[in-house]
């Protein structure tokens, strides 16, 4: 289809094209005929007054050689006059006057040049020219012309003469003649030579064409036009032939053709304007078709709803997505105003109030709004719709652009979310629980331990009564100690697990000891362990979570005495000391000579449930790292020498 109108055009082009060559061609041929017919008439026209100029003169002579006749002159006389004459007329080369028998009276030469006779003599027959035009002459009682003849001159040149014979008549008697003879190409020099241009030509010639007398430059060119015109005289009959010629051939002949050259150059650049002009607007179309291809295809390929309404709230344009967002048509849309087939009819009020209000020109919020639309079958869905004003190209507003989004998949998956965050917080909180069953069964065992040892303690003290009654009161106040303690540290613990702040008091290095020294003490006497204190004097309060900070420092200690409990170890030797470190921190940190941490494990200590311990719960270190960090510091582990390890960390001096 496209190929075919381009070809088309191609093929009208080329035919106007061809036209236009062939009319230019016709108007250039036509104008450089209108030249030649010009200078054809031209030299016609110059011919013609040739010829009656020769004729004129021809009949002048005549009369002035019948006036050298007047009063009855003698030889001598008629001698001078015709003399006279021949200086006047150069033309006429030689006057005779003869007898009735053709006796000469009288002679004259012309004095512009030597005799013509001169060389060869003039030699009169019986039936000479001269003699039969003479009597013609006498016949017509007139002057008559005879043919033409060539005499050769001395100077190896020559004349072609025509000779004019006058009858002399007296009282009806013929008394003689009277002969002129005329040179040809000083008849055409004298009377022609001035009206002749350079490029031209004038000769009289034979009825065959050969020339008898020439003048004008013989020059060849490529355009000569002739005229050739009869000289009718008495007698004979001379051809006058005139040549024009024009100079080398001209590519513009004339004005005409000039101007017609410069229409077609005219003409050919404005074509050539023209079909540029209809290459840049041909260019232009089809970049347009491809740009509204390309927009199509965009706004079918779209899964965004696309609807434009004019300034009055018509519809003048859906997209197919809006069409199946609906499941209307679009001619089914188009047109229509407020009451559109897609409101529910339970929001139409709502929505015409929202149509009026931006009909009035209220710019919509960018980010869009929420909308509920009805398909045709009825469904409601949410729509999330972001309208933008139309601009035209002029820049004026002619409506507004919405893009509708169907914005139910996104409910399904805020909802499918929402209750998968509500799974996963229910999920943390158990793990929370299970977190925080594991760490208080943890915490707890020590003191529960402890408990158990004091309440087995009492009653063996009770055993006999009376004497032991002070050191049951001791043991009752330690079960009493060991449960509040307990209860802290199930409150310890619950904070711990939620990440609450945990609440802070200013306590004495030695008062941290202090307090987890007697449950210390009582694993050591079950383990054969020698507890060792080392607490630097004078050391400035600690801000800390209190109750935390001696499960960890329990926590450590436990850990210590097990690594050192091995049948092969004699000195068992665990040292808590506390001391500075820096300006602002104190360093705790509990040492043992025990086993020593194996370099594989080292990495995994402290994470939650990692033991090498029978009936370990891998819960001890991780907790401890956490409370030190919750305190601004680590916990870090180095090799004790000559064996054993130490755990240290640090508090914030208060
Ligand atoms: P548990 O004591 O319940 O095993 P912990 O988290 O307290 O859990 O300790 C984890 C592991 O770290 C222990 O099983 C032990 O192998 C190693 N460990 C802890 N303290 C020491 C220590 N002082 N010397 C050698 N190994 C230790």
């Amino acid at each position: 289809m496209r190929i075919n109108s381009v070809w088309r055009r191609r093929i009208l082009w080329t035919a106007l094209l061809m036209l236009l060559v062939f009319l230019l061609a016709m108007l250039v041929w036509l104008a450089g005929r209108y030249e030649a017919s010009q200078e054809q008439s031209r030299i016609e026209r110059a011919t013609s007054e040739a010829v009656s100029d020769v004729r004129a003169d021809f009949s002048r002579n005549a009369q002035s050689l019948q006036a050298t006749q007047f009063g009855e002159p003698t030889a001598t006389s008629w001698f001078l006059s015709a003399y006279a004459l021949l200086r006047e007329r150069r033309e006429i080369v030689r006057l005779e006057w003869r007898d009735a028998a053709f006796n000469l009276t009288a002679d004259v030469d012309s004095p512009y040049r030597s005799p013509v006779f001169e060389r060869g003599g003039r030699v009169i027959s019986a039936n000479s020219e001269l003699i039969q035009n003479c009597n013609n002459a006498r016949r017509y009682s007139g002057p008559s012309y005879a043919s033409t003849y060539y005499v050769p001159l001395n100077d190896g040149m020559g004349v072609e003469i025509m000779e004019l014979c006058m009858p002399l008549v007296d009282s009806g008697q013929l008394t003689g003649y009277l002969v002129a003879l005329y040179s040809l190409h000083d008849v055409l020099e004298e009377l022609l030579g001035r009206h002749l241009t350079r490029h031209q030509e004038v000769a009289f010639t034979e009825g065959d064409g050969t020339r008898l007398a020439v003048m004008g430059t013989a020059r060849r060119a490529s355009r000569v036009f002739s005229a050739q015109q009869l000289v009718d005289l008495p007698g004979t009959t001379l051809v006058l032939r005139m040549d024009s010629w024009r100079g080398s051939p001209d590519l513009f002949p004339n004005l005409l053709t000039a101007l017609v050259a410069t229409l077609v150059i005219a003409l050919v650049s404005i074509l050539y304007q023209l079909g540029k002009d209809t290459r840049r607007r041909l260019k232009a179309e089809r970049d347009l078709a491809d740009a509204l291809a390309f927009r199509k295809a965009m706004e079918d390929s779209l899964i965004t709803g696309l609807r434009a309404r004019d300034l009055k709230g018509r519809i003048t344009y859906v997209n197919p997505a809006f069409c199946q967002m609906v499941g209307f048509s679009a001619d089914e849309l188009v047109g229509l105003s407020v009451n559109a087939p897609y409101w529910p009819p339970e929001f139409a009020e709502e929505y015409k109030r929202r149509q009026d209000i931006r009909l009035a020109g209220n710019s919509p919020p960018r980010e869009g709004f929420e909308s509920v639309f009805m398909h045709r079958d009825g469904t409601r869905f949410p729509v999330l719709i972001i309208e933008a004003p139309l601009i035209n190209a002029q820049g004026e507003q002619t409506g507004w652009m919405s893009a509708c989004l169907d914005i139910r998949e996104q409910r399904r998956v805020e909802e499918i979310s929402r209750a998968s965050q509500d799974r996963l917080q229910a999920t943390a909180r158990l793990a929370m629980v299970g977190e925080m069953a594991s760490l208080l069964s943890h915490e707890l065992n020590q003191p529960l331990a402890a408990i158990q040892s004091y309440a087995s303690g009492s009653i063996n003290l009770l055993r006999d009564e009376p004497e032991n009654r002070r050191d049951i009161e001791i043991a009752m106040q330690r079960i009493a100690q060991q449960a509040e303690r307990a209860g802290k540290v199930i409150k310890s613990v619950h904070d711990f697990v939620r990440r609450r702040d945990q609440t802070r008091e200013v306590v004495k290095p030695q008062a941290l000891i202090d307090a987890v020294l007697p449950l210390v003490n009582l694993q050591a006497r079950k383990l054969s362990v020698q507890v060792c204190l080392e607490v630097a004097p004078g050391l400035p309060a600690v801000l800390c979570d209190r109750t935390m900070v001696e499960q960890v420092l329990l926590n450590l200690a436990r850990n210590g005495m097990q690594a050192m409990d091995l049948p092969e170890l004699r000195q068992r030797v665990l040292t808590l000391s506390v001391r500075g470190a820096g300006a602002r921190r104190i360093e705790f940190a509990v040492s043992d000579v025990g086993m020593g941490v194996r370099e594989d494990i080292a990495d995994q200590l402290f994470t939650p449930f990692f033991t090498t311990k029978a009936e370990g719960m891998g819960l001890g270190l991780s907790f401890c790292r956490t409370v030190a960090e919750q305190h601004g510091g680590t916990l870090v582990h180095t090799p004790n020498s000559p064996q054993g390890t130490v755990f240290s960390f640090a508090l914030p001096v208060a």
